[in-house]
């Protein structure tokens, strides 16, 4: 018997994006991925519906071949995802069915290249990770979809929880996905996963080649490899018979997706547990308020291995020796006499984050960005925005001065500072020019596991989930970097940076921290220092729910750049006036980046997905206009950053 189906292409333009419908042999379903004819091209789609009727005198088409076959429920999750955050079912069906290419040769499995040695299974658990592992068994029992927060400080047996979490799943015959927040960054939790699971582990992460995330698709499609371990983009794994979600460090940001579909891998995996009736557990030291005010927390309290490590403030306003103050040496001293480690964080790539003159008051400008350029240590002058390097000038070329400071410090500089100060410590730096070259954050993470007296100097990246052994001493080189952003994040990240880079130091042996501040009395600082999670959440909270913030309402951007800078703050008062919601901030001009001018407009309302869909349409029926213009838009729902 002849029968129909609705299909989705699987394309990208707005105007394409809608059903079209195709013949299909018997047995296929919702959830066939299927290659289609197209107009004049071959395209894949994917079935949403079957059993549907042809429109009126048009001739469906039979579809070419049945490609590959999705769970129903990730169909479902991708049309939600296109609705909630404003993009097409195409784009967001794209997540779930990702381009196929023939099998090659033999490869390396990614588990054993990405991974670094895990350990043995504990003896025992403590009474809270063994109260928290109970309470995650009851609820996958009871397949009710419930998010749970798992709160406990650094160290104190989170991913633990998370293995025995999934060793249950698999008992009971059902898969897991492991979400972290960068593969490359976090070769240790991956190791302790292959280390437990072996073959039945599967990784997915964006620098996979086509064929291996086809060969370990493949895996978990034939139920071979039941715990999927990777980024943000596993969330979407085709996992049959779904029972766990773990979603490991859950505040950091790199969940969220910075290109269209604009998803938050975090919202989508709550959303997933609910579909398929599995529990999704967000694991973090330092928890988001969202998290904190709103999901049962199981509470793993401290660190197993004795206390957190005290922190000592060094206030720079007192203290002369930036980026490396007195007390700052003499621990870095003590550490290069006795052996050990050391963490060192600036959250500043380069060697001066800008160039000033001193007859004429000028700093160096990127050409294309209202930014200041970046000095590096290969004498060039590079935008961190697009790019854009020159070498560094002799000369001021406002006034012609000679007079050139160099201003403030990066990573860069504090390796060279190191060098000279105490060249008997290695130097291993870890930032995001090192991590353009693939293998290379393994590597320098490797080499300082390994290391006996050694110092490691990053940006946020040496923050992350890290265990090294003999870690002595922590220190924030600059804790005022991130406080000073225009962002209502700002002390969030700045809170959570502090403690995870505190929760590195002291793991296996005492420990200290050192926090180099011009504003010891930041709340953001001072509860840092304390550990104190619980009242800087509560604080945060109060805070928000006075200013209309997420998670009491939600947060809907929309940023419009063009080549002019008044037209897109035009653009943006036209959106404004035919938006329903009323609580609108803006719009108001941004940075200009890439040689783009752009403006923005908030919006704080209860229903993020109406707004973004009035927006969007609203923009949709601008964009003849908009392009003549040159004008882009983009619509962001649930932003992590204004
Ligand atoms: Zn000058
Ligand atoms: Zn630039």
């Amino acid at each position: 018997m002849t029968q129909f189906a609705s299909v989705y292409p699987l394309v990208t333009a707005r105007s394409l994006a809608r059903e079209f419908t195709y013949e299909v042999p018997d047995g296929v379903g919702p959830g066939a991925v299927v290659e289609v004819r197209f107009g004049n091209a071959r395209r894949r789609g994917v079935v949403t519906e079957i059993g549907v009727a042809p429109p009126d005198g048009i001739q469906a088409a039979p579809v070419d071949r049945v490609v590959e076959e999705l769970p129903p429920a990730l169909v479902e999750l991708a049309l939600w995802v296109a609705a909630y955050y404003g993009s097409t079912p195409g784009r967001a069906l794209a997540l779930v069915a990702p381009l196929k290419r023939k099998a090659r040769g033999e490869r390396a499995r990614p588990a054993e290249r990405d991974s670094l040695p895990g350990e043995a299974v504990p003896a025992e658990l403590s009474d809270s990770q063994r109260t928290a592992l109970r309470r995650i068994v009851r609820a996958i029992d009871a397949s009710s979809g419930v998010n749970l927060l798992l709160h406990g400080a650094t160290g104190s047996g989170k991913t633990e929880v998370y293995l025995q979490a999934c060793t249950a799943a698999l008992e009971r015959g059902l898969g897991a996905v492991v979400l972290v927040p960068e593969i490359a960054l976090t070769p240790q939790a991956v190791g302790r996963f292959t280390a437990r699971f072996g073959d039945r582990i599967a990784i997915l992460h964006s620098a996979l080649s086509e064929a291996e995330r086809r060969d370990e698709r493949a895996r978990i499609a034939s139920g071979d490899a039941r715990i999927v371990v990777g980024a943000r983009s596993a969330v979407f794994a085709p996992v049959p018979r779904l029972g766990l979600i773990c979603v490991d460090e859950e505040h950091d940001p790199s969940y969220k997706q910075e290109s269209d579909p604009r998803y938050d891998a975090r919202t989508v995996a709550a959303k997933r547990a609910a579909l398929e009736h599995a529990v999704a557990v967000f694991g973090s030291a330092t928890p988001r308020p969202e998290s904190w005010g709103s999901l049962e927390r199981l509470e793993l309290g401290g660190r197993l291995a004795g206390p957190l490590p005290p922190v000592r403030i060094v206030d720079l306003r007192r203290e002369a020796g930036y980026p490396l103050s007195a007390p700052l040496l003499a621990e870095l001293g003590a550490i290069a006499e006795r052996g050990g480690k050391a963490i060192l964080l600036l959250n500043r790539r380069g060697v001066a984050p800008a160039l000033h003159c001193r007859a004429c008051g000028v700093t160096l400008r990127c050409t294309n960005c209202d930014v200041a350029l970046v000095l590096h240590a290969d004498a060039t002058m590079r935008c961190h925005h697009c790019g854009h390097a020159e070498p560094e000038p002799t000369t001021c070329a406002a006034c012609g001065s000679t007079e050139l400071a160099r201003l403030g410090a990066g990573t860069q500089r504090l390796e060279r500072e190191l060098e000279t100060q105490l060249p008997e410590l290695e130097r291993i730096r870890l930032d995001a020019d090192v991590v353009d070259t693939r293998g290379a954050p393994a590597a320098a993470l490797a080499r300082f596991a390994a290391a006996d007296r050694a110092v490691l100097v990053g940006t946020q990246m040496v923050a992350k989930g890290h265990h090294f052994p003999g870690v002595a001493l922590a220190a924030v080189v600059d804790a005022d970097t991130g406080l000073g952003l225009p962002d209502f994040r700002a002390e969030e990240r700045t809170f959570q940076l502090l403690t995870q880079l505190a929760g590195r130091s002291g793991r296996d042996a005492p420990g200290r921290v050192l926090v180099q501040t011009f504003q010891p009395d930041a709340r953001a600082i001072a509860l840092a220092a304390n550990h104190d999670v619980p009242r800087f959440l509560a604080g945060e909270l109060e805070r928000r729910r006075e200013l209309g913030y997420p998670p009491f309402r939600h947060l809907v951007r929309v940023v419009v750049a063009g080549p002019e800078p008044d037209a897109p703050l035009q653009a943006l008062a036209e959106l404004r006036a035919g938006l329903s919601e009323h609580d609108l901030l803006g719009p108001a001009p941004l940075l200009r980046l890439r040689g783009r001018h752009r403006a923005q407009l908030v919006a704080k309302t209860d229903h993020p997905r109406r707004i973004a869909t009035q927006a969007s349409r609203l923009l949709s029926a601008a964009a003849p206009a908009m392009r003549r213009a040159g004008l882009t838009a983009v619509v962001d729902v649930d932003p992590q950053s204004l």
